[in-house]
C-alpha cells in the first residue's frame, strides 16, 4: 500500500494537512468548528457532507464530554470511517466465469488507463482477461485499448469505429464465455456533451450485456477523476441513473491536494470507492483502504 501513501502525499500535505494545525488548540469552540468546515469544504468534501460531519462531531463531543485534542480527533476519525466504511471492498468476482465488469466514465477521466491497469492486475493474478472495446465513438479509444491489451497480454474484441457499442459488448461477453476467460472488462463511451443519448446508450449496453450472460454485469465500475472535485459527484449521480453503479474507481488522486472527494462520494452516493489511481504507471491502481486513508489525513 506504499503507493497509496505516496499518491496521497499532496492531499496530506495540502488542505487536509491543515487538519493537524486545527487540533493544536486547547478548546474546541465555535471557531474550531468553523475552521474545520473551511478545511473540509476546501478539501472537496462538499458542503452537505461537511455540515453533516461537523454537526455529528459537535453532538458526539458534547455527549462524550471530550476535551482533549486526541479525543476529538478520534471521534472525527470515527465519523469519517462511519461514512467510508472500515473495510477494503474488493471488486467482486462471480462464482461462475466470466466476471463481467462494465466500466463507465466521462472522456478524459482515465477510463482506458484504469481498464488497462485492471487487466494487468488480473493477468498478474493468473487470470485470463478479455477487453471489449465498447467506446466505438472514438477511433483513438479502440487503438488505446488495443495497446493496453497487448501490454497485459489480454484478448480484445473490437468492431469498427462507429459501430453499435452494444453489439461489441455482446460479442465480447459471448467470446469470453466460449474462450473460458475469467474476466471481461467492457469499455463504454463517455461523451457527456450529449447526455440524453449517452444515458440511453448505457441503458441499452447494460441490457445487452445481461442478455449475453444472465447475471452480468457483475460490477458496474464508474471511473471518476479526483481532480475535478464536486464535478465528479455530479457525474456520478447522472451515471447512477443510467446504470446503477456498484463501485467507484477514483483516478488521479496523486494529482490533487483535495482528496476529500472520496468522503463526499461515499456519503452522497452510498457507493464504495473500490480502487484508487495514484499515477500513470501500470501498477498505480490500488484497492482503497479507508482506515489507511483516514489515518493518513491526520499524520
Ligand atoms: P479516458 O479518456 O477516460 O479513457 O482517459 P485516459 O485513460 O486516456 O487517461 C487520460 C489521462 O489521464 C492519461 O494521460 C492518463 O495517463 C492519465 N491518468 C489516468 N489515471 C491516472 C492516475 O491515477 N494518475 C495520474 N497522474 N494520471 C492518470
Amino acid at each position: 500500500f506504499s503507493r497509496i501513501k505516496e499518491g496521497l502525499k499532496k492531499t496530506r500535505s495540502g488542505i487536509m494537512g491543515r487538519m493537524e494545525g486545527l487540533f493544536a488548540r486547547s478548546s474546541f469552540d465555535d471557531e474550531f468548528y468553523e475552521e474545520l468546515e473551511e478545511v473540509l469544504i476546501g478539501a472537496d468534501v462538499g458542503v452537505e457532507t461537511t455540515m453533516q460531519i461537523t454537526d455529528s462531531l459537535r453532538e458526539k463531543v458534547r455527549e462524550e464530554k471530550a476535551r482533549e485534542p486526541q479525543q476529538v480527533m478520534d471521534i472525527l476519525k470515527g465519523l469519517l470511517l462511519d461514512i467510508l466504511g472500515r473495510d477494503v471492498v474488493p471488486l467482486e468476482l462471480s462464482e461462475q466465469k466470466p466476471t463481467v465488469i462494465l466500466v463507465l466514465g466521462v472522456n478524459g477521466v482515465g477510463k482506458t488507463t484504469t481498464i488497462g491497469k485492471l487487466a494487468h492486475r488480473y493477468k498478474n493474478e493468473g487470470k485470463k482477461v478479455l477487453l471489449a472495446a465498447g467506446d466505438t465513438f472514438r477511433a483513438a479509444a479502440i487503438e488505446q485499448l488495443e495497446i493496453w491489451a497487448g501490454r497485459a497480454q489480454s484478448d480484445i474484441i473490437k468492431h469498427q469505429q462507429g459501430s453499435d457499442p452494444s453489439a461489441v459488448l455482446f460479442d465480447g461477453v459471448t467470446a469470453a464465455v466460449s474462450r473460458g476467460s475469467d474476466v471481461v472488462l467492457c469499455d463504454t463511451a463517455g461523451r457527456l456533451h450529449n447526455k440524453a443519448n449517452l444515458m440511453e446508450e448505457l441503458k441499452k449496453v447494460r441490457r445487452v450485456v445481461e442478455k449475453a450472460l444472465p447475471g452480468a454485469p457483475h460490477e458496474v465500475l464508474l471511473v471518476l477523476d479526483a481532480t475535478t472535485g464536486q464535478n465528479a459527484l455530479a457525474q456520478a449521480k447522472v451515471f447512477n441513473e443510467a446504470a446503477p453503479i456498484t463501485g467507484v474507481a477514483l483516478t488521479k488522486l496523486d494529482g490533487t491536494a483535495k482528496g476529500g472527494i472520496v468522503i463526499a462520494i461515499a456519503n452522497e452516493l452510498k457507493v464504495p470507492v473500490k480502487m484508487v489511481g495514484v499515477g500513470e504507471g501500470v501498477e498505480d491502481l490500488q484497492p482503497f483502504d479507508p482506515i489507511e486513508y483516514v489515518d493518513g489525513l491526520f499524520t
